[in-house]
């Protein structure tokens, strides 16, 4: 079986070739059959999008390093440490994207897009963070997200939500979890920021050195480490929702009450407080067990000030970022043993005239069948290329060998059922019909 999935590791010579030929750390080539699942899902998502009436978004992957710093917040993760910053030719500094907020707040303002009324966008497409790579968390991976502007109220929320909730529905998953929090706004969170800072300080020389420097300028974070030191603390901490002041609990009760109307299941999780500084009222992450210690598949919530912050308009906005890694290897853990359908037909010459007897049959049915046509054009037994058949998952083999080829009629089989009939292969428009009616 080959590896169901490929990391390119470091310092492994790959196939035999110097070791500076490997792929760079903590990224990821994609090849059959995994390639088709990431296609699948981009299929799905770019459906399910537009049934939300959310346009496609598309924009450099590279930015101004000054838009994320700005975007993003001097003082994240993302910022501190792990974007892929240099400076180009004319020494202008770059940033690959780390995260797309940022660039598509960025782009709408430059095509006034605002100015029409409220927005509706998402993305699919690599992101770029110097990370230490494991499973689930690469230097290279690749996000689908959606941002929705111009609504201040839970109606918005509930909308993005539902977004993100109905493609893990639609693939069955059964084990994901939505996690919900309110964070408060500028007017609530000041309090419970006092609050924490009062709960952390009297243990400060027990915490992680990372709580420790956060506890000044972002005490919030600290309710996101998982650093084994911090723990303790974190769980008995304070949670925000009991600060909150009326407008932000009027808006998360509402949400609540349309989510449950919904049928969409939650969690109501005050640990949540996202990593990102432009985050106000709701968050949430949808999470799943198989995902180990990356539980974090897709992360989210309202974000009214960012548009403001990079000079535009005053812009409600909420969104969410899904990792379309740890979604596949979601649906891989719950795949594991399933093969996908046999699908489409094999063609098989046996000998050099069946094969010239073949080819432009071959052509006739890519051009007419919508399932997909193998051929092999080695010259191989028919147990060789009955394999390949398996291989290829295909559902038919159309066999041609020197027998049929003076009757006039190939070998149908049916590789799953295993029988065979013979079908006419001098008209290949009844050939096709013949196979349309099998299936195909
Ligand atoms: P984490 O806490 O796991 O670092 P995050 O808060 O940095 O996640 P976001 O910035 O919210 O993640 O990104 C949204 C989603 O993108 C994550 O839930 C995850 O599925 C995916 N993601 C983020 N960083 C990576 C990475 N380095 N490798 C793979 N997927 C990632
Ligand atoms: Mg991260």
């Amino acid at each position: 079986m080959p590896p169901q999935w490929l990391v390119n590791r470091p310092g492994e010579p790959v196939g035999g070739m110097p070791d500076n030929f490997g792929a760079p750390r903590g990224t990821q080539d994609f090849v059959p059959p995994e390639s088709g699942r990431w296609n699948e899902l981009e299929a799905r998502i770019h459906v399910l999008a537009a049934r939300f009436g959310y346009g496609e978004i598309r924009t450099p992957v590279f930015e101004s390093t000054d838009l994320f710093v700005r975007g993003v917040g001097a003082q994240t993760d993302i910022v501190e440490k792990e974007m892929y910053t240099f400076a180009d030719r004319s020494g202008r500094s770059l940033t690959l994207r780390p995260e797309w907020t940022a660039p598509v707040v960025r782009a709408a303002l430059e095509h006034h897009l605002f100015a029409l009324g409220p927005l509706r966008l998402y993305y699919i497409g690599p992101i770029f963070r110097y990370e230490r790579p494991q499973k689930g968390r690469y230097r290279q991976s690749h996000q689908f997200g959606v941002e929705c502007f111009g609504f201040p109220g839970p109606e918005a929320d509930l909308e993005v939500i539902s977004l993100a909730w109905e493609l893990v529905r639609g693939y069955g998953i059964g084990d994901a979890v939505l996690n919900l929090n309110s964070i408060g706004d500028e007017r609530c969170r000041p309090a419970y920021r006092d609050a924490l800072v009062a709960h952390f300080s009297p243990h400060l020389a027990r915490l992680s050195e990372e709580s420790r420097l956060r506890i000044e300028r972002n005490p919030l974070r600290l309710l996101d480490s998982k650093d084994p030191a911090d723990v303790p603390y974190v769980q008995s901490a304070p949670a925000l929702e009991s600060f909150l002041c009326a407008p932000c609990r009027e808006h998360f009760d509402a949400l609540k009450s349309y989510l449950d109307l919904a049928g969409i299941p939650y969690t109501i999780n005050p640990r949540i407080v996202r990593g990102l500084d432009y985050y106000g009222r709701t968050v949430f992450e949808i999470t799943s067990s198989v995902l180990g210690a990356q539980s974090s598949v897709c992360g989210g919530g309202r974000y009214d000030g960012l548009v403001q912050s990079l000079g535009g308009p005053e812009v409600p906005a909420v969104g969410f970022a899904l990792g379309m890694e740890r979604f596949l290897m979601m649906l891989q853990a719950r795949d594991a043993q399933a093969q996908g359908p046999r699908r489409g037909l094999q063609a098989i010459a046996l000998g050099a005239q069946a094969r010239t007897v073949l080819a432009p049959i071959v052509a006739e049915l890519r051009r007419t069948l919508e399932a997909p046509t193998y051929a092999d054009y080695l010259e191989r037994k028919l147990l060789a290329q009955l394999k390949i058949a398996d291989r290829n998952r295909a559902r038919y083999a159309l066999i041609l060998g020197s027998d049929e080829l003076a009757a006039g009629e190939a070998v149908l089989r049916d590789l799953e059922h295993r029988s065979d009939r013979r079908v006419p292969f001098g008209s290949i428009r009844v050939l096709v019909e013949l196979l349309v009616e099998a299936g195909l």
